[in-house]
This record gives structure tokens, sequence and C-alpha cells, in this order.
């Protein structure tokens, strides 16, 4: 029997319009109930303590916040089901899930991660011959698969979405006989100079060649209290959520230009907005002109969140305040921007040379500090962040391992 699934969404929530785009391609059918245009709405989810969309209720279970991975679990959403229903799902479908034949292998080539660095070296490698592998633990989860628009892709007029961008990306390097499966490389062991090693939760993958392509998009540690009270006064995204504060005090706590857009898009709901900046000075181009001149609106530097602390919901927050001095805020809710900014590098251990901040170290081949591994896209240092380089990264890494692995003097480039 399908399940009954009710969405209480907002207008403009990103993750809205993802989640019911989700839920269609994997066939199920949902009553929507947007709080933007139906006070009842906001009120049945306010009276159950909810200040957060999208919810989803399966079968009157709730779902707050944007929860794939348990909702899929929720509704017995497998590959399988997928495939049997010839899903327009393309990530869901090209990436497998790992069964024994990829552990016996051995790859010439394995891409950790399905970006678009990772996903342009498939096309490079695979091209080039090389048995060619991409694990990815989210392919609808990095950078580009998340971004709402791209525009300056070159060769991609008009306006896309990165997953559309990227999905092409997938089914070309499919068409060249990449294999894809989604799982997470929990650790490496690079000590053998032939054979590296890639150990995920179902088993050991072998590599003549390796090119680390994770991305950016790593959070930081969470903060206490983060998980506990998501949706009931922690949020991510004021375009969602913000109406839910009419009235009432809530922190914003981050340094770039999306926490201080968010901070403004807030000050016209709460009563009052505290900014926590956790240093002395905001990141990139963001500015604090408008902000300042708001009469809600209080600016704090130097303050860090330790921890979010409540009953039921939200009510204090715990700051060590510029003087180090521990302080107790009461608060309504808190919109966190921290995370985003950190290489999802750790699993790496000490295998490669990282920089202090998790970048890993490259020359102009992208080699690593081993030989046959190779980084790229937004897991090395780049003086700028963009997919058309995250690309050329993959073309670099792929055509330097084809070089590696086939022992060959020179890179070989390919002219068709
Ligand atoms: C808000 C925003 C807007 C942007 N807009 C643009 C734009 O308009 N134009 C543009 O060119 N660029 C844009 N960018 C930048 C662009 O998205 C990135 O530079 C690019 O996606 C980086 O590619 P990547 O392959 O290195 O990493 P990602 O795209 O982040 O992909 C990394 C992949 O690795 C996987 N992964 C991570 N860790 C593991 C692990 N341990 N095991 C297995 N898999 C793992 C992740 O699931 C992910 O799929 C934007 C970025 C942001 C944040």
């Amino acid at each position: 029997m399908m399940p009954t699934i009710v969405i209480y969404s907002s207008t403009g929530c990103p993750y809205c319009e993802k989640i019911k785009t989700e839920l269609k391609e994997w066939g199920f059918t949902y009553e929507e109930r947007n709080v933007t245009d139906n006070p009842k709405y906001f009120d049945d989810l306010h009276e159950q303590g909810m200040f957060s969309t999208p919810v989803v209720f399966i079968d009157g279970e709730a779902f707050i916040g944007y929860r794939p991975k348990k909702m899929k679990k929720a509704l017995g959403v497998t590959v399988e089901a997928l495939q049997t229903a010839g899903t327009s799902n393309t990530a869901a479908v090209i990436f497998e899930e790992p069964t024994q034949d990829v552990f016996n292998e051995v790859y010439d080539f394995v891409a950790i991660g399905g970006g678009p660095a990772g996903t342009s070296a498939a096309v490079y490698a695979s091209r080039a011959r090389l048995k060619t592998l991409i694990i990815d633990k989210s392919p609808s989860s990095g950078t580009l698969a998340i971004t709402h628009k791209i525009a300056n892709y070159p060769g991609v007029p008009g306006e896309v979405t990165g997953q559309e961008l990227l999905e092409k990306m997938h089914v070309q390097a499919k068409d060249f006989g990449t294999k894809m499966i989604r799982s997470n490389v929990l650790s490496v062991d690079f000590s053998d100079e032939e054979i590296k090693k890639l150990v995920l939760p179902e088993g050991t993958i072998q590599a003549k060649s390796v090119f680390i392509a994770v991305g950016a998009k790593a959070p930081g540690s969470k903060i206490k209290g983060e998980e506990e009270f998501t949706g009931r006064g922690v949020s991510y995204c004021s375009t969602c959520d913000a109406a839910f504060f009419e009235n009432r005090a809530v922190a914003v706590v981050g340094d770039t230009d999306e926490a201080v857009h968010e901070a403004l898009a807030l000050s016209k709901f709460a009563r009052e907005v505290l900014m926590l900046v956790p240093t002395n000075k905001l990141k990139g181009e963001a500015n604090l002109d408008e902000l300042k001149a708001k009469d809600n609106v209080t600016i704090y530097f130097n303050h860090r969140l330790k921890e979010i602390n409540g009953d039921k919901k939200v009510q204090t927050l715990l700051i060590r305040d510029a003087e180090k001095n521990e302080v107790t805020w009461e608060i309504d809710g808190v919109f966190l921007y921290l995370a985003g900014l950190k290489p999802g590098t750790d699993f790496l251990g000490d295998a490669v040379k990282r920089d202090t901040e998790g970048y890993v170290e490259v020359d102009e081949t992208l080699k690593t500090s081993v030989d046959g591994v190779y980084a790229g896209g937004d897991a090395r240092r780049t003086p700028i962040k963009q997919a058309v380089i995250s690309a050329a990264d993959g073309c670099i890494a792929a055509l330097s391992a084809d070089q590696h692995v086939n022992k060959r003097k020179q890179m070989r480039p390919q002219y068709s």
C-alpha cells in the first residue's frame, strides 16, 4: 500500500523543491501544504514545536529538514526499485551499490568523488582505456550538485541546475566505460607502491592510481545540540524558516556573505537578530554596511557558539565572547552558516601531505606526495573554486595517472 505523504513546504525554500523532486523520482505522490500561502499550515507546524521547512510526514512520522537518506529507508527505496520504475534520477541509477566484483578487481584509476573533478577525470581515464571507477558517497550532495543555477560553464548556455550539468557528465563518463558506485571512502592505505587501497564500509578497493576529488564542502564539526534541535530552532535557511521567527529573537552564526545575506533577510521578521562572527573579520566580499543600518541587528565579532540548549526547542546558546568568557544568551532560534569551507580530506590521515587547512598538496601534474595518487578540484588549494577548474583538474589528473599506470615517458594528450 502506498504511504500517505504530506509535505509542509514554504515558498522559495530550495530544500523543499529538492525533496519534492526526489519523491516524484522515487515514484511517490504527496499532499503539499505550503506554510507561506496558508497560515493554518504554518500554525500546524508551530503547535508541534517545528520551526522549519521542509517537514515531511510519512504515515504520520515526521522527517524534519532535508533528510533523503532516512526517508528512502522509511519508504523502502532501493536502486533496484528505481531501475525497475525507470526513474529519471540519473545519479540514482548510474551509481550502483558496491558488490563483491568491485572488490575483486584491480582498477587502473579510481576517483574518490563524483563531482566535476572526479567525473571529468573519469571521462579522460576511460577514454585512455584505463579501467576506471568513481566512488561517491552521495552524488547528489556535492557542491556542484546542490548549486541552484550555473550559467558560466562553457558550452552549456542558459541556466541549468548544477545537478543537471553533473548528470550529463555522469552519463558521458558511463558511456566511455566508467563504473560508478555509491559508497564512502573511510580510509586509505597508500603504503604499497603498486596497489593503493581504499577502505569502504563494504570492502576494500584496489587501484593502481587514485584521484582525490572530494571537494570542499565538509561541515566543520557539529556544534553540541545542533543535531538535536535541527528544525526545532536550529535552521540553515532564512527563506525557508524566517517566518517562524516573527517577533522573536534569533542568532545568525557565520562569517560569509551568505551569513550576512541571511541575517538581513531575518531582520525583516525577527524582533532581534544577533549576528555572531567567530573571528574578527568576514570572509571574501562580505560587507556589513546594510546590516549595520538595521535597528534590530547587533553584530558581535570574536564570538563563538559553543552549545545550543533547550527543552523541546532551542532556548539558550552558550557563547564564548570576545573576552573568552562563557555566557548564556536566551534565544528562540539559531541560523548556522559555518559549514562548507573545509576540504573533506580527514579520512586521508597522513597518507598524503595536506596543508594546515586540509587541502591536499600537489605539483603541477596534480601528483600528491605519493606516486600514483593525485588530487584536484576544490580539494586542493586553488585561487578560485569553479566547476570548470575542477573539470580541468580532472583532465590533468587522469592523463598524469595514464602516464604513471602505463609507464609512459610523457603525458599523452587526447586529440580525437
Ligand atoms: C553556492 C555555490 C554556488 C556555486 N556556483 C558556481 C557557479 O555558478 N559556477 C561554477 O563554475 N562553480 C560554482 N560553484 C563552485 C563549484 O560548485 C565547485 O568549485 C565544484 O563543484 C567543485 O568540484 P569538485 O568535483 O572538486 O567537488 P564537489 O562538486 O563538491 O564534488 C565532490 C564529491 O565528492 C564526494 N565525496 C566527498 N567525500 C567523499 C568520500 N570520503 N567518499 C566518497 N565520496 C566523497 C561528495 O559526495 C561529492 O559528490 C559554486 C559553489 C557554491 C558553494
